[in-house]
């Protein structure tokens, strides 16, 4: 294999489900919605594919589609983009952050990144030939925060983007608006472009609030958004995802895009673009499905003896398993098949640099309410 993809054989995900499935475990590994989707979202699927929208779509996606994402920015967040010429609809968030690292980096720019952070952040750096540069998040009692010394500290000449995800995986964290500042005002003293992955946007608990960097002052134009269907809608294997910015941003995104897939699934964008309308009243569901599940998962945790951290956004909650008498998180996880019946997801796997807190253990909490119940009995009983 080429060197760009040495080392990149098998993901996490899905080492760990594969790890689930062999062993019949409970899958608290890999974030796979077991939750319902809207039923008209389903349906409108099925009438585009009748109705025959089977054919390649426009480059840039179904105009539909398009224009319900830039009326969903209008209504989230008061940005305005123009459906034409600012909006991209790609192959899930996934293809997204691929276009934009691809469309927007050369070979030995540096990529500024949080840790711990998703995989694909530094295997897009990876595959354009770029660095991806790790601030470690500090990780305190009370959660995961920025350290702006330590943020400040790693720009460089060379350093080309900041790729920031919030709501953030794994940790459960939603950027402040005094953090998102922060950042702001070192992107727009280095002419640094922001990526920002926001995947988790409606998934936010508890009143705590998402904000996007776009919407700060002199962000807008240095902004690319990121989001998808697959976490609003539990449709992950739908792959529908997009990107909004200015013009020359989403263009260079758009310039990678049309040669990694072209285009991605009509049907899908068609069905879509009516239900992200009425996101509102649907997330607001799905926000309270995921809250019991979340709370029954960290109070399992804690039964059980473990150190959950406080999740506020996403799908996932963070433990710490060193009562267990762990300080390997690798470990812990290759054994807790055996021991409990459960997979998780050690959270070095997302860290890039050198300070992995090792003892730190991601447990997702996007499944039915019976899977949690049934992942904390055995856990509570092999403590
Ligand atoms: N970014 C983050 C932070 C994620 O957790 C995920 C998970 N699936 C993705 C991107 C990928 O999204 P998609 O499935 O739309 O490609
Ligand atoms: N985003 C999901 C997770 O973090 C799944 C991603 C994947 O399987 N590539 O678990």
């Amino acid at each position: 294999p080429a060197a760009r993809v040495r080392g990149m054989a098998t993901s996490i995900f899905t080492e760990m489900t594969d790890l689930a499935r062999r062993t019949g475990a409970v899958n608290l590994g890999q974030g796979v919605p077991e939750l319902a989707s809207p039923p008209a979202l389903l349906e409108g699927v099925s009438r585009a594919v009748l109705a025959g929208e089977n054919q390649y779509p426009p480059a840039r996606g179904v105009p539909a589609l398009r224009e319900a994402v830039a009326e969903h920015q209008l209504r989230q967040y008061g940005l305005t983009y123009d459906p034409e010429r600012e909006v991209l609809v790609t192959t899930g968030a996934t293809e997204a952050l691929a276009a934009a690292v691809l469309g927007l980096c050369d070979p030995g720019d540096e990529i500024i990144a949080f840790d711990p952070c998703y995989d694909a952040y530094a295997a897009d750096a990876r595959l354009a030939g770029a660095q991806l540069v790790a601030v470690p998040l500090a990780a305190g009692s009370e959660g995961f925060e920025l350290d702006p010394d330590a943020l400040r500290a790693a720009v460089t000449p060379r350093s080309r983007v900041l790729l920031l995800n919030t709501p953030h995986n794994p940790t459960g964290k939603v950027f402040r608006p005094d953090e998102l500042a922060v950042i702001a005002e070192v992107c727009q003293r280095h002419g640094l472009t922001v990526v920002t992955d926001e995947v988790y946007e409606h998934l936010v608990y508890d009143g705590a609030r998402h904000h996007t960097i776009a919407a700060l002052p002199g962000m807008r134009e240095r902004t690319l958004v990121i989001s998808s269907a697959g976490k609003t809608f539990n449709v992950t294997g739908w792959k529908v995802g997009w990107l909004c910015g200015p013009t020359e941003l989403v263009g260079a995104a758009a310039s990678a895009k049309q040669f990694l897939t072209y285009v991605s699934g009509a049907p899908y964008q068609a069905a879509l673009a009516s239900s992200l309308d009425s996101v509102s009243e649907w997330a607001e569901r799905l926000r309270s499905e995921l809250v019991r599940s979340r709370d029954l998962l960290t109070e399992g945790l804690r039964s059980a003896g473990l150190r959950p951290y406080r999740a506020d956004a996403g799908y996932f909650v963070q433990a710490d398993v060193r009562p267990w008498g762990h300080a390997d998180g690798v470990r812990f996880c290759r054994e807790l098949p055996e021991r409990a019946g459960v997979v998780a997801i050690p959270t070095a796997a997302f860290y890039q640099g050198a300070e992995a807190p090792g003892w730190l253990v991601r447990f997702s909490f996007c499944k039915r309410g019976e899977s949690v119940r049934d992942a904390v009995d055995r856990l509570v009983r092999s403590a």
